[in-house]
């Protein structure tokens, strides 16, 4: 239990993985290349203000982030890196990146030229990424339309104060074991490239990679990766060889029992009754719920480690507290600590499984978690 955590429950965030994993990204993206640490949504749920921290220990100089909000919090917290923000930015926006220095994403020449105004009223210059999509479909000049595109980045070139930092794509199924829509990406993207600087549109930092290409695609490390899930020591999907690249998790979530009962065979728990004791049982209640990102669909499927012991959890998960069924646990008392996400060595119960027992995946897992649970950084 932490005082400073007001709640016996709690995200415990390991810095020390969190390096370990840097360190060992940056091995495999090997030398001269920009490692752009992605630490959008609250750097996955982790806190991005702690992570920034550990990242400049290591001279990574760029962040991504998703929002301006996000964008604002690292440089209120002191950041002087670059930020990039890989979303787009509606043109009524566009003070506030020139005011906090970020790096914007640009796939349209209007959108670029209102970035550029902002930036000349402030006599600032404003430094940019092109986005073109090769097949994720989300945001970015169609890589096909290749003739439009080229003519309206030359626009954007010629802008007075927006310059063109890079170029970037987004990879859609580089987590599958199955490369060949990444290659094609990868396809579309160079000749996307060749076609801008043969036009005289100088590009100078290339970026793709996301985690999975950093593991095993090595041909679209090009100048600058962009780790994400795999500096929070999670694999981007089951499909990806573990064995490319050593990392740890870095977020457990832990909490302490806040109250005991023994109850008798028939008594239930929870909303709906879906929990009934068949043997006379011992019922424990943490105060943690889905509130907190601990999925309610996972309630049937849900387990948690307690003194060595995996334990179920007991009926349905509520907003803000659930029940467990410690019954198997010798002399279990009040304040007992109970791993949630997270192992004691022999058990482990991992943000894989709870986003496998619920139709998801573990980034979604680790966010929801970060959205309320205090954090607690150890290293
Ligand atoms: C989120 C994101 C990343 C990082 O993706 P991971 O799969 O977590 O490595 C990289 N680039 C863009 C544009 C993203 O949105």
């Amino acid at each position: 239990m932490f005082k400073e955590a007001l709640r016996p429950v709690w995200a415990e965030i390991n810095l020390s993985n969190f390096d370990y994993n840097v360190k060992n990204i940056k091995a495999k993206m090997g030398e001269g290349r920009e490692f752009i640490g992605v630490i959008k949504a609250d750097g996955y749920g982790h806190g991005a203000v702690k992570l920034a921290e550990v990242l400049r220990e290591n001279d990574v100089k760029t962040f991504a982030i998703a929002t301006l909000h996000e964008a604002i919090e690292l440089r209120d917290a002191g950041a002087k890196e670059r930020i990039i923000c890989l979303g787009l930015t509606p043109d009524m926006y566009a003070d506030t990146i020139v005011e906090y220095d970020i790096t914007p994403v640009v796939c349209e020449s209007g959108n670029a030229k209102a970035i550029s105004d902002a930036a000349a009223a402030a006599g600032k210059t404003v430094e940019a990424l092109i986005a073109v999509d090769t097949g994720m479909g989300r945001i970015g000049y169609l890589a096909d339309d290749l003739d439009y595109a080229v003519e309206d980045v030359k626009k954007i070139s010629q802008l007075s104060n927006l310059k063109i930092w890079g170029l970037f794509s987004h990879m859609a199924t580089a987590d599958a074991y199955d490369k060949t829509f990444s290659h094609q990406q990868e396809a579309k993207y160079n000749k996307f490239y060749e076609a801008l600087t043969a036009a005289g549109v100088e590009i100078p930092t290339r970026t793709l990679a996301n985690s999975a290409s950093i593991m095993e695609i090595p041909s679209v490390h090009f100048d600058a990766c962009r780790p994400g899930i795999i500096l929070y020591g999670q694999y981007p999907s089951h499909e990806v060889d573990k064995a490319e690249l050593d990392i740890k998790p870095v977020m457990e979530v832990k909490a302490n029992i806040v109250h005991l009962k023994d109850v008798p065979v028939g008594f239930s728990c929870g909303y709906g009754r879906k929990f009934i004791a068949e043997r006379p049982s011992r019922i424990a209640t943490i105060a943690l719920g889905y509130a907190d990102g601990y999925p309610r669909p996972y309630s049937a499927q849900a387990k948690v480690i307690v003194n060595g012991v995996v334990c179920p959890v007991a009926g349905n998960i509520c907003m803000d507290q659930c029940m467990i069924d410690v019954t198997d646990v010798p002399e279990v008392k009040v304040g007992d600590e109970v791993i949630v996400m997270g192992s004691d060595g022999v058990n482990t119960i991992d943000a894989d499984y709870i986003a496998d027992c619920t139709g998801t995946i573990n980034y979604e897992i680790c966010c929801a978690f970060g959205q309320r649970l205090p954090k607690v950084y150890i290293r």
